[in-house]
């Protein structure tokens, strides 16, 4: 089945009855090159299986089961049951489990189905939840090798901004902290069936082994680091102030500690400059 095929998109979903729901982010790809290149760089560190966030119906599972050993995908629209079964029939390395990835324990499915293998996750993100994801993916330590990824164009690069860069923000310091972030390559928005109304950008996240500075309170850090960025125009001293935590005077002395101006913006500063400026506070 020609899956990237909007004729064939329509007939199988006609069939069904089944109808796009915007508030579930269900844009469909169409354009047949962007699957495979997505696939091809979920496993292409030796990965024998792939977790699969929302597969639609299945164009990037296809792709996927045709490389590695086992997929696992996670949908969270039931009405889409009957159209996998159909689109996926072919595949006998293919489970769909339906529920939310934000309330299943992904970390229990790898353990139950993969354990000691080479994992990665890869996925075309519903919009309306991307961040949310990714940071619900990273923040839990799963045992995966990477992860790759479709977003907004602009959250991609957000994401994939140099942290100490005006581009950069909250979420550049918090993904950079995990692994290491890069855009692969762009996806119109005619791409889609029905079009969003933005483009996209397909991002790799390989996994760090270690995090690339020291911390003893990741918790208070990433809390820092979002009031430090949550008023991007203000200085540090003011930005990480407003959440009442620490006092500007605190700030203020911290910067000094850290040999910083105290000028200076959360956007200027390294991701070892922020957690200087983090331990001098605490
Ligand atoms: N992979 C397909 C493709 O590329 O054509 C569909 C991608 S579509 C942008 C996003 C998919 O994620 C939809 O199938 C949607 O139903 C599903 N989805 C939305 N929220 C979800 C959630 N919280 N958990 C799992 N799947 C979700």
């Amino acid at each position: 089945m020609r899956l990237s095929d909007p004729k064939t998109i329509k007939e199988v979903l006609t069939k069904n009855g089944f109808q796009f729901k915007k508030s579930l982010g269900q844009n469909f790809l169409i354009n047949p090159s962007v699957c495979p290149k997505m696939a091809d760089n979920a496993v292409a560190n030796g990965e024998e299986a792939v977790i699969e966030i929302g597969p639609g119906i299945g164009v990037l599972t296809a792709e996927l089961a045709k490389r590695a050993k086992n997929v696992v995908c996670i949908e969270i629209d039931e009405r889409l049951r009957p159209v996998l079964s159909e689109t996926l029939a072919e595949f006998d390395n293919v489970e769909v489990i339906f529920g939310d990835c934000m309330k299943l324990d992904i970390a229990a499915i790898i353990e139950e189905r993969f354990k000691g293998k080479k994992v990665s996750v890869c996925a075309n993100l519903p919009y309306y939840i991307t961040s949310p994801i990714i940071m619900m993916l990273l923040e839990s330590r799963l045992p995966i090798t990477s992860v790759t990824v479709m977003v907004q164009k602009e959250a991609a690069d957000r994401i994939c901004a140099k942290v100490g860069s005006r581009e950069s923000g909250a979420v550049t310091v918090a993904v950079n902290y995990y692994c290491q972030p890069e855009v692969l390559f762009n996806v119109s928005r005619g791409s889609f069936m029905p079009p969003p109304n933005v483009d996209s950008s397909v991002i790799g996240l390989n996994i760090r082994p270690f995090p690339p500075v020291k911390l003893t309170d990741e918790k208070g850090f990433f809390r820092f680091v979002r009031s430090a960025f949550g008023q991007r125009r203000k200085t540090l001293v003011n930005s990480a102030s407003s959440d009442g935590r620490f006092t500007k005077d605190a700030v203020r002395q911290a910067l000094q500690e850290a040999n910083l101006p105290e000028t200076v913006r959360a956007e200027a500063l390294t991701m070892d400059e922020l957690a200087n400026v983090f331990s001098a506070l605490k």
